[in-house]
């Protein structure tokens, strides 16, 4: 990789962790020609990996930018909460899809979303499912699930 100081056309990488819990390497990177150091995150990319199963049987390509969109949109009580919170939790959803065997369709990005806005900020939830016409029921143990979406086959108690 470059350097995003100097554009010299090589960095090293000075240091390397494997994050735990997600697939994502963070690098920590110095230029041998001007020194600066800078740190880069390695993910899998959902668009290059897994396409989109429509309803019609074609496919389609994940669109990340689509998807902090329409979460920003979920936050009008927040602005603010937009500008700093979408685009990670946006990389969240690709994430958790990105780590599923499973086919990816537009109810999976849906549900995926609406289950880690929930976690984070239970309107912009609300808002989320209202927008796209997800029907938000309580579950016995008293925590909001989705209901008329089909079977679930990926049912859990963490999710
Ligand atoms: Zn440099």
């Amino acid at each position: 990789m470059f350097c995003v100081n100097c554009f010299h056309k090589n960095t090293a990488v000075t240091n390397s962790r494997p994050n735990k819990k997600q697939p994502l390497v963070w690098r920590r990177r110095r230029c041998p020609s001007c020194g600066t150091l800078f740190t880069t995150y390695e993910r899998p990319s959902l668009a290059d990996n897994k396409p989109i199963h429509l309803p019609s049987g074609k496919t389609d390509t994940f669109n990340l930018g689509k998807l902090i969109l329409s979460i920003s949109k979920a936050f009008t009580h927040d602005p603010k909460a937009a500008e700093y919170h979408a685009l990670w939790l946006a990389q969240t959803v690709e994430d958790t899809l990105s780590s599923q065997r499973q086919q990816v369709t537009p109810e999976d990005i849906e549900a995926t979303t609406h289950d880690i806005l929930k976690k984070f900020d239970e309107l912009a939830a609300v808002q989320y499912a209202a927008r796209h016409q997800l029907i938000v029921s309580l579950s016995r143990r008293g925590r909001p699930s989705l209901r008329g979406r089909g079977p679930r086959t990926d049912e859990s108690p963490s999710r």
